[in-house]
């Protein structure tokens, strides 16, 4: 489809239905499917293999990134051990040094025990992939931005070197969103998604997806989808069909708001540093720009008054709710190293105690920032919380 992305939100594989005039794409609550013969039926047979609801969600959710093939998935990890099936004991995978904590864990702590082998890199610096490619390096897996120090990755320049090397460029593209980045026109092979978050919206469904169009890698995943069962349920495949629906103008808003509450942050006397891709202070600011068309909705800070300051903050948000997840309608509020990440503690990957993250929802801006405020209004300031940072880095 030649249509924009909003467009194709609300219409890629969604055509009302030809024997009813349904609008919307039917909830196929069913298991199985008639056969009029022994082999002869409508191109369903059992729902682990297909079903229409999840036939419709990917094909949206091929269009959305710009693939030719998508599935879907029971949850962003099922998609993920979906794609580590297709690697083999001694086969080597990139990996960034700042990913989903549960990425790392099943890599770590599961795939390895299968043989497979992993290194985790800074992927901020390209330099560093070049030097970890090996003879049997297979996989490149990045995030970026990454969750949940919103480090960013060089989409183009790491493909390009995974492709030289015959290695499949992975890219989990949850936090930016198909709106806010395309991995596949930046020369990925393969984009992951957890549709539990911007992509399902409103924090009512777990859901994973893979999008790509590289036909050898998709029949493999086809099968494997298939051959390992992590497949969504119909009424998981609506709900997030439904979700996409409003993606373009919730991501338009979470910007909006995210960019408010960013430079509300920035400029607060108790906050030490703001981490968001859409701040000229961020570090990879140009990188941001060229790669990334709307910067989202996810923050992460660090205040003066570190790690007590932060579980303070977060205890007293009203409308920020203290919840792990992120990407929904709502704003949640959350410290990641206790919560989310809590997997990585005392690895290479551990995000510092007192990161507090923001997923900025699409409520009034007026009143997160009031909220947010209110929470800081007895936090340690500049001076005060030179003197805490140092306290906790004594601890450490
Ligand atoms: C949540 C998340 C995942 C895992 O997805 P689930 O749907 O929770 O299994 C993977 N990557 C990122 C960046 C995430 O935020």
């Amino acid at each position: 489809m030649d249509y924009g992305f909003a467009t194709r939100a609300i219409h890629a594989g969604q055509e009302p239905d030809p024997e009813t005039g349904s609008v919307i794409v039917p909830i196929y609550q069913t298991s199985t499917y008639a056969q009029s013969e022994v082999g002869v039926h409508k191109g369903y047979e059992y729902s682990r293999t297909d079903n229409p609801t999840r036939t419709a969600l990917h094909a949206c959710l091929a269009a959305l990134e710009g693939g030719t093939y998508a599935l879907a998935f029971a949850s962003g990890l099922g998609a993920t051990t979906t794609l580590m099936l297709m690697l083999k004991a001694g086969d080597h995978v990139i990996v960034g040094d700042d990913v989903y904590g549960g990425t790392y864990r099943l890599f770590q702590r599961v795939m390895t025990e299968f043989g497979l082998v992993f290194d985790f890199v800074d992927m901020a610096n390209p330099d560093e992939v070049r030097a970890a490619l090996r003879p049997e390096t297979r996989m490149v897996w990045l995030e970026t931005p990454t969750n949940p120090l919103v480090k960013l990755a060089d989409i183009r320049a790491i493909s390009a070197l995974a492709r030289q090397h015959g290695a499949l460029t992975v890219v989990d593209n949850t936090f930016a969103s198909p709106y806010g980045q395309q991995p596949l026109a930046l020369g990925a092979d393969i984009v992951l998604h957890s549709t539990t978050k911007y992509l399902g919206g409103h924090s009512d469904v777990v859901g994973g997806a893979i999008i790509t169009s590289h036909e050898q890698a998709y029949e493999r995943l086809k099968f494997l989808q298939n051959a390992a069962g992590a497949v969504p349920g119909a009424f998981d495949s609506w709900l997030v069909l439904r979700g996409v629906k409003t993606l373009a103008v919730r991501m338009r808003e979470h910007e909006r708001n995210a960019f408010e509450v960013a430079r509300f942050l920035e400029q607060h006397p108790a906050v030490e540093r703001v981490i968001y891709p859409g701040l000229p202070s961020h570090p990879q600011y140009e990188l941001a720009r060229q790669q990334m068309q709307c910067f989202g909705g996810m923050i992460s800070l660090i205040l003066c008054g570190g790690e007590a300051a932060g579980r303070e903050m977060v205890r007293r948000t009203k409308l920020f709710t203290l919840a792990e997840s992120l990407g929904g309608v709502e704003s949640l509020i959350e410290m990641p190293a206790a919560m989310t990440h809590a997997s990585v503690t005392g690895s290479k990957l551990e995000v510092p105690a007192g990161l507090v993250r923001l997923s900025v929802g699409i409520e009034d801006v007026a009143d997160l920032l009031t909220d947010l405020k209110q929470a800081l209004a007895d936090a340690p300031t500049r001076a005060v919380g030179q003197e805490a940072l140092v306290a906790n880095h004594s601890e450490a």
